[in-house]
């Protein structure tokens, strides 16, 4: 296999890309600068390296402090915190350009085929509740994919926190559907986030 089809075939194997993106990344490439292309691979090695897991939001970060710049930001705002499915949905979340809590990255979503949440982190969830808590959470957004997958998530998550902390006042909310049914968080517009989050209910 020559480096163009070998980088193709890499291609396609992200979430999302069929053969004829993957194409179009390579041609890209081909035809971009060689600075733009070193920044590329320096930027791919460099994940290996300094990336690492918050242990607080688990989202992935490249910082050597213990917890991610997100989560000691003094600025955000202990009261809400939105648990999503991925790290990209936090991106998508934070383009809404009004959400100033927390977040907790699950790490997917229930699979309506098993039902199964394995893999999901909700009992890490939980485990950092009552801390936050005391921090001051009063709100937890579940804000997960317009979908069923996300559906399914948002009751197993409800359900689970509603068992451990039915004595506090501790307020569950998911997002409202300003995101058009189907739609995945990370494809949505700055607008749509927004509204989404204002009529969260
Ligand atoms: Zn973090």
């Amino acid at each position: 296999m020559d480096s163009i089809e070998q980088l193709i075939s890499l291609f396609e194997r992200f979430p999302g890309i069929g053969p004829r993106q993957a194409q179009r990344f390579v041609q890209f490439l081909l035809r971009s600068s060689p600075s733009l292309r070193r920044e590329f691979v320096e930027a791919v090695q460099s994940l290996g390296g300094s990336v690492r897991q918050c242990p607080q939001c688990m989202r992935f970060s490249s910082t050597s402090a213990k917890v991610c710049s997100m989560c000691s930001n003094p600025q955000r705002d202990p009261k809400f915190l939105a648990v999503v499915a991925s790290d990209s949905d936090i991106a998508a979340l934070e383009r809404g350009g009004t959400y100033r809590g927390y977040y907790f990255v699950l790490g997917g979503t229930v699979s309506l085929a098993s039902e199964k949440t394995n893999g999901l982190r909700i009992k890490q969830l939980l485990d950092s509740i009552p801390a936050r808590l005391k921090a001051g959470l009063v709100e937890v957004i579940l804000a997960f994919p317009a979908n069923p997958e996300g559906d399914a998530t948002a009751i197993q998550v409800r359900e689970a926190i509603l068992k451990n902390h039915q004595g506090d006042a501790l307020m569950l909310t998911a997002l409202g559907r300003g995101l058009s049914t189907g739609s995945e968080l990370e494809y949505a517009d700055p607008e749509t986030i927004k509204s989404a989050l204002e009529s969260r209910r």
